[in-house]
Formats: C-alpha cells, structure tokens, sequence
C-alpha cells in the first residue's frame, strides 16, 4: 500500500508521523472517510467541502486547495489501483509542542490511505442490526459540534463501548434534550408509511453525505422526507428503521432497546434505498482512470 502524506508517498511501513504531532497528543485534526465503486470517488467534492468546512470551525489552515487535495485523493487511489474501496483523509494540525497550544504547531500534515472498510459483519446487511440507545449522549454543539468531524472521536466511541458490552453492534446517541441524534458513525433513519424521517442536523447528527444522497433518492422516489426531533418512541414505533454512512453505507435495523422495529426484517422501503443507492455509487462520481 502506498501513503500520501504532505505530497510524497510512503510504504505501510515508512508512512509514519511525529509522536508531537497534535493529531496523536490532543485529537487535534479533522478528516474524511470516503468511498470508491467502479473505478470513481463517490461524492468526492461533497467530501472535500466538508473537510474545509471543518477546518474553517477549528481555525485550522489546510496547506492545499481543494483542486490540491481532490487530485491527491484521486492520484492515492491511482497508486494503489484501487477501483473499489476506502479512503481515509486526515488533516493533523501537525508538529507542536508538549502544551495544547495549536499556534506553536508549524504546519498541518495532509495524509491520505487508500484502503478497505467493513463496518459490520456482512450479515447483519441481509438481517438487520440489533442496536440500542446508550447513556453516552452526543456531544453539545456549543462544546464540540457534531458538525465537525474532528479527530477526536472519544464520544463516539464511549458510546460503541458501550454497544460492545451491551452486545450488540451499534448505539443510538441521544443530545442533551434526549431526542434522537445518531449512531456512532452513521446517521439513522426510520420509514412510517410513506415517510422518512430522519434527526434534524440541530439534533446533533453530522451533516452526513450518504444521508444527503438518501433523503434526495427517496425525494426522487416520490416520498415524503422530513427532519423531526425523533424521541424513542418514535423509532420504537417505525415500520422501519436503517442507518447511512459512507463507511457503512445503508444497513437495516430489525431491533432497537429490545423492540422489534416492523416486521423484525429488512423492510421493502429499505430494500429499494438499497437498490437505488449502489445504482447510483455504481456509475457516478470522480474518475480515477480518465
Ligand atoms: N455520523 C457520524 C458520527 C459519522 O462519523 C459519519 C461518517 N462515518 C456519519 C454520521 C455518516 O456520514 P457520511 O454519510 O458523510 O459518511
């Protein structure tokens, strides 16, 4: 496997980053986990908007343009010869001091991987998940803003710990009010005759691009789609219930707090969001291989 990090590639071995790095001694950096099918970065602008995005929230000044870092993810897959996979994006405020300070640290680091991801075993995509609600609650957009996929995923994954010794595989996380926010790396959905709904971002859900793509196929499909605070009840009382993400992409949920969600099986509307969503990863975005 070949690294991109600051315009040079290294081998798994060799790619490596300073232990004063702020990324590694505060979590202090923002990145992006982004998807190629069939020889094409899926929503690969959407992406790199959202890094700046990110950026522009935590006052961190990324050493390349976008145009920079879409060709350094498109050249990364080339490396690799990678058609179908992964790709991670990390921006690290770089080199600093032992003290948190970020304007001691230099430079950002820019470092792309070009891999694989499975987030779930495979047969949970067939059967659905089996998820809870967990006492971890999603972090307070006025103390670090869900918005901001920042390196510091600690709250995330408190509440997947917690999933873990619950065992099952997934959390719902609740914001501060109780409502419904979303899953440790997914955002989540729920189907009630022929609506969808999903969290309002203000709930505390990342402005998540699978979700995005979601709400705009089932729009095309001539469903209703609207942005509810959600409580439990109201997931408890869906005809269905599935979650998106990039890494995940979209994956049922048959079980939530010991509630069977419906029928107890992947529903139709599901299924066809399913459908509709690899057709469309199939045959568009970012060529790598022009
Ligand atoms: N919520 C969280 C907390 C995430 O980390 C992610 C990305 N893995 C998502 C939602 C889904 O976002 P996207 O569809 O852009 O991958």
């Amino acid at each position: 496997m070949k690294i991109f990090i600051d315009g040079k590639y290294y081998s798994e071995q060799n790619a490596k980053i300073s232990v004063f790095d702020h990324g590694l001694l505060y979590g202090d950096g923002i990145f992006e986990g982004i998807r190629a099918y069939n020889g094409r970065v899926f929503k690969l602008k959407e992406h790199i908007d959202r890094l700046f995005y990110s950026a522009k929230a935590i006052l961190l000044d990324i050493p390349m343009t976008h145009a920079q870092i879409m060709k350094a993810v498109v050249d990364t897959c080339r490396q690799n010869k990678l058609r179908n996979g992964y790709i991670r994006l990390v921006v690290t405020r770089g080199i600093g001091t032992l003290g948190l300070n970020p304007n001691r640290c230099k430079k950002p680091s820019v470092i792309v991987i070009a891999g694989k991801i499975q987030l779930y075993p495979p047969e949970y995509y067939k059967n659905g998940l089996d998820i809870i609600t967990v006492a971890t609650t999603r972090n307070l957009h006025n103390a670090l803003n869900p918005a901001i996929k920042s390196l510091n995923y600690l709250n995330n994954i408190l509440a997947k710990i917690e999933a873990n010794n619950g065992g099952v595989e997934e959390a719902i996380m609740l914001n501060s009010e109780g409502y419904v926010a979303e899953c440790t790396g997914d955002n989540i959905f729920i189907v009630k005759g022929n609506q969808l709904f999903t969290p309002p971002l203000s709930a505390g859900a990342l402005y998540g691009i699978t979700r995005e793509v979601v709400i705009n196929l089932a729009k095309d499909s001539g469903m209703n789609v609207s942005e509810p605070n959600l409580t439990r009840y109201d997931i408890y009382n869906a005809d269905e219930c599935f979650l998106t993400g990039t890494g995940a992409e979209l994956i049922p949920v048959v079980k939530i707090d010991g509630r069977v969600i419906g029928t107890g099986k992947p529903g139709a509307v599901t299924k066809q969001l399913v459908t509709k969503y690899h057709t469309l990863t199939n045959g568009s975005g970012e060529p790598i291989y022009p």
